[in-house]
């Protein structure tokens, strides 16, 4: 079986609620937060696969067409593979935040599709993400969960940013 990282993408790949952006709704408002391309191209050296898997609520409520949402990550993508960083799917829940659907995170479907798809062995898989319910749908899924920002009862582990999360898990892997 595969081992995969699952990266949040708001307030994990890129910066959202800063000076200059609010939310990320055309391409061009996609700003990295330093570090990600090393951390993801570090991640791609010893896992399978690296997916981002994002709520992206606006599409429901109309801020942001759908074909916006995947011109956003195919530009997302392209800019990480110049630098030599591969993210090999990019999975999002369109719908709105109360629509009570079940792709939502802190729902697991998103993940456990994934899972599936790309025959995931999600007990020895990551989750890393800026919420609770990041960790909480990695938990679901039987990942482990590593959060960024201050702190969080349910992760396995608490890093400032992606790139300290990336050295965590590669260690944390190959002591498994
Ligand atoms: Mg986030
Ligand atoms: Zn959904």
């Amino acid at each position: 079986m595969n081992k995969a990282v699952f990266l949040d993408r708001d307030g994990v790949i890129n910066e959202v609620l800063t000076n200059r952006v609010k939310f990320v709704n055309k391409p061009q408002e996609l700003y990295f937060l330093p570090g990600v391309p090393e951390a993801i191209k570090k991640l791609n050296a010893v896992f399978d696969y690296i997916f981002v898997v994002t709520n992206q609520g606006g599409v429901g409520l109309g801020f942001m067409k759908e074909s916006q949402l995947i011109k956003i990550h195919d530009h997302m993508i392209a800019e990480l593979k110049k630098e030599g960083a591969i993210i090999h799917e990019a999975v999002y829940c369109p719908h709105k935040p109360k629509a009570g659907c079940a792709c939502r995170k802190p729902n697991s479907k998103l993940i456990v599709d994934l899972g599936q798809k790309y025959n995931i062995d999600l007990a020895h898989s990551y989750m890393v993400g800026d919420t609770d319910t990041d960790i909480i749908a990695g938990k679901k899924a039987g990942t482990k969960g590593v959060f960024l920002g201050k702190s969080d009862p349910l992760a396995d582990a608490v890093f400032p940013d992606l790139l300290c999360a990336a050295d965590w898990i590669i260690k944390d892997a190959g002591a498994r």
